[in-house]
């Protein structure tokens, strides 16, 4: 069986690991794997932008304000500090290792999104900021030389020892065991886990595997039951659902029903531009009265196409033109603000494990996430956590045996298991949930714990986290932010800053 040796384990490709493995370049070998193709994760999808106060209106102040608003009472204050006052920095940092973001005139141009006061959105090729980031950060990786970076392994425990995280397993391309031991620190940057939901924005990459197996390792978990629903994928169904950026309406489209309402003055005095759980729940409520739901961007004209050229080349494809027609949307589970709960330099409770991006949770988001912090807190977190993991010292690595690896293939019973646990969360623990459904949802994942065998790491990682999802959604007996329960639909005061951290026994 192979052994590797390496001062920084990175895993995940993302805006996340790519952020951590340039900023630990200097200080020793890194190794970045990455289970698909190198490109392949939700940080190359994204397409509104980076959200960071460097407009004159602006300042952290104003976006800490906003960011707190909207995680309505369960932010961690300190992380949202970090988050706000070190992101023009970290945008930067992102500008001198090449970003080139879309300027107005001499100044970075700045897109709204909603729940911002103030125009504060980065972005890069209109809307195609993520590629942009991701794919600037990937060519200086590959060209560094003390960063290796292998594609096609899936990273599937970590190696545990004396309670200290000391490396990972992996199963490379050939189907080969390979043990990856760390010098110094492993760091997952694995992201979320849209892919438990039926309707996803996700790349397919986001099974959750990170979170997983870091609790399977005996690391805290914190506030997993709050999972963000995208208002406005676009109605295909497809997997992941294409997604119509928050931007659009930030460009002045806005939402009507089947009747021409625009319905959102109902609902919210900011509108179309209200946060995104609200804007979620008021499209769900049209559609359970029988409405569909549209973007109108029509008035945008020619417009749209100069500003959002990747989402009018895809709306193209489906006979769509937006100058014209109604764009046809629906919510989809896109981000989920729990995660591995760390501290605010990315440290897990076990020892020389740390964690960024939106695999963990450092409380910044709260209950609801304010649009375009993610990228943001991937590469400002990231830069925060090679700070710590450059002062740890060399720890002897040759000191355990490891059994073989064997990923199980049958594709077809695979699929057929994912599918399950999809349309169960999707059904018991989406955008309104009740007790009555998400025990219902509880008992039928239960079954599946039998059914799937060891092997599947996805599969069982998938279920692993939903049923973590369900278990939380079931006991936060309240309305908080993206966590809607029908039958407790108001906050609860004395839930206020309460998280939900879990440990498995
Ligand atoms: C369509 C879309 C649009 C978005 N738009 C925006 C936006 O405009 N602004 C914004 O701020 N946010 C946006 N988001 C959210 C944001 O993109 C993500 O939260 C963020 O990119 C996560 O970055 P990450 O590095 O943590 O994870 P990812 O970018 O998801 O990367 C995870 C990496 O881990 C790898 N991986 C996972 N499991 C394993 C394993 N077992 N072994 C090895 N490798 C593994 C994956 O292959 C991948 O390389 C969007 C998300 C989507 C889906």
């Amino acid at each position: 069986m192979a052994r590797v040796e390496t001062h920084f384990l990175v895993v995940g490709s993302g805006i996340a690991g790519l952020t951590t493995a340039l900023s630990l370049a200097e200080y020793g070998s890194v190794i970045v794997l990455t289970k698909a193709r190198e490109e392949e994760s939700n940080s190359f999808h994204a397409q509104g932008g980076i959200a960071a106060a460097i407009g004159e209106d602006d300042s952290p102040e104003l976006h800490r304000q906003d960011t707190l608003r909207t995680g309505v009472n369960l932010c961690n204050p300190a992380s949202v500090d970090v988050l706000v006052n070190t992101g023009p920095r970290a945008i930067q940092k992102l500008a001198d290792w090449g970003t080139d973001f879309d300027v107005d005139g001499e100044q970075w141009a700045l897109g709204k999104e909603g729940s911002h006061s103030v125009s504060r959105i980065l972005h890069v090729n209109g809307d195609a900021t993520g590629a942009g980031i991701t794919s600037n950060l990937l060519r200086r990786a590959m060209l560094h030389s003390n960063i290796q970076l292998i594609t096609h392994t899936m990273v599937t425990d970590l190696i545990m020892h004396q309670e200290v995280c000391r490396g990972a397993t992996a199963v490379d391309e050939q189907g080969e065991t390979v043990r990856y031991f760390a010098k110094q620190a492993v760091i997952l940057a694995t992201g979320g886990c849209g892919q438990i939901y039926q309707y996803t924005t996700n790349d397919p990459v986001s099974t959750g595997d990170g979170i997983a197996m870091a609790y399977r390792a005996g690391a805290k978990l914190s506030d997993m039951e709050f999972v963000q629903f995208h208002p406005t994928a676009l109605a295909v169904e497809q997997n992941p659902m294409f997604l119509i950026s928050e931007a659009v309406r930030g460009e002045g489209a806005f939402l009507v029903n089947d009747c021409g309402e625009a319905f959102m003055e109902r609902y919210h005095s900011w509108k179309d531009l209200a946060p995104r759980d609200v804007v979620s729940r008021a499209i769900f409520q049209e559609m359970e009265q029988g409405r569909k739901v549209y973007l109108n961007a029509i008035h945008l004209g020619k417009r749209f196409r100069n500003r959002f050229p990747k989402i009018y080349k895809a709306l193209c494809k489906f006979g769509m033109d937006p100058s014209k027609d109604w764009i046809p949307v629906t919510p989809a589970a896109h981000f989920i603000m729990g995660g591995i709960y760390t501290d605010i330099y990315g440290q897990t409770t076990i020892s020389r494990l740390f964690a960024c991006g939106e695999v963990a949770c450092t409380g910044v988001h709260g209950a609801n996430r304010l649009a375009s912090n993610s990228l943001l807190e991937g590469t400002v977190f990231a830069q925060r956590v090679a700070e710590k993991c450059i002062e740890l010292v060399e720890l002897e690595t040759d000191f355990l045996e490891l059994n073989r690896i064997t990923l199980c293939k049958n594709k077809h019973k695979e699929t057929e298991w994912k599918q399950t646990i999809r349309q169960v969360m999707w059904k018991y623990a989406g955008i309104v949930r009740t007790e009555e459904g998400l025990s219902k949802g509880i008992s039928q994942l239960k079954q599946l714990e039998t059914e799937i065998p060891q092997g599947y790491f996805e599969c069982r990682n998938m279920l692993m986290i939903a049923q973590v999802v369900m278990e939380l959604a079931l006991s936060r007996r309240e309305s908080r932010g993206s966590h809607y329960r029908s039958d407790y639909p108001k906050p609860q005061k004395s839930l206020e800053n309460k998280h939900q951290i879990i440990q498995e026994e």
